[in-house]
């Protein structure tokens, strides 16, 4: 039985873009440009084409990813404190959303086989932060209140 700490692998043969690795790539990197082009020049507060959180929608309460388009709207604009009260955690783990983009385009490049080698306990980390983040910002309260969009 294999260890729990142990890096997912894939199945042998398995490949991240079916359609080959470099236009997969391309595909990615194309479908990002459009996504971060339509997000800069409009604005999710003042154009109601965005995707509404259904889960928001449904419970009134935040879900972890509510602000995260106002928030990259704001970070496309330079304005990083702006994007930070929308969403902290999209800010916060953006870096890290890059990293992984990052190693993924540049084993897709090379022809290499997708291997997100997260350790489970580093994927349990993640899961909680966010519940933890999600429950906090839906608590009434001034401190809470920092983490509502
Ligand atoms: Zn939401």
């Amino acid at each position: 039985m294999p260890s729990s700490d142990a890096p997912f692998k894939p199945a042998p043969g398995a490949r991240l873009f079916p359609m080959g690795a470099r236009a997969g790539l391309a595909v990615c990197v194309l479908l990002v440009a459009v996504a971060g082009l339509v997000l800069f020049w409009f604005d999710p507060r003042q154009y109601h084409f965005y995707p509404v959180c259904f889960f928001h929608k449904a419970t009134g309460l935040l879900c972890p990813g509510c602000g995260a388009l106002r928030g990259f709207h704001e970070l496309l604009h330079g304005q990083l404190a702006a994007a930070f009260r929308l969403n902290p955690m999209l800010v916060v783990s953006l870096p890290f959303l890059l990293w992984f983009g990052v190693r993924y385009g540049l084993q897709a490049a090379r022809n290499q086989p997708a291997s997100p080698a997260l350790r489970p306990a580093w994927l349990w980390l993640i899961l909680t932060a966010v519940l933890v983040v999600s429950v906090l910002r839906n608590l009434p309260g001034t401190p809470f209140a920092l983490l509502r969009p």
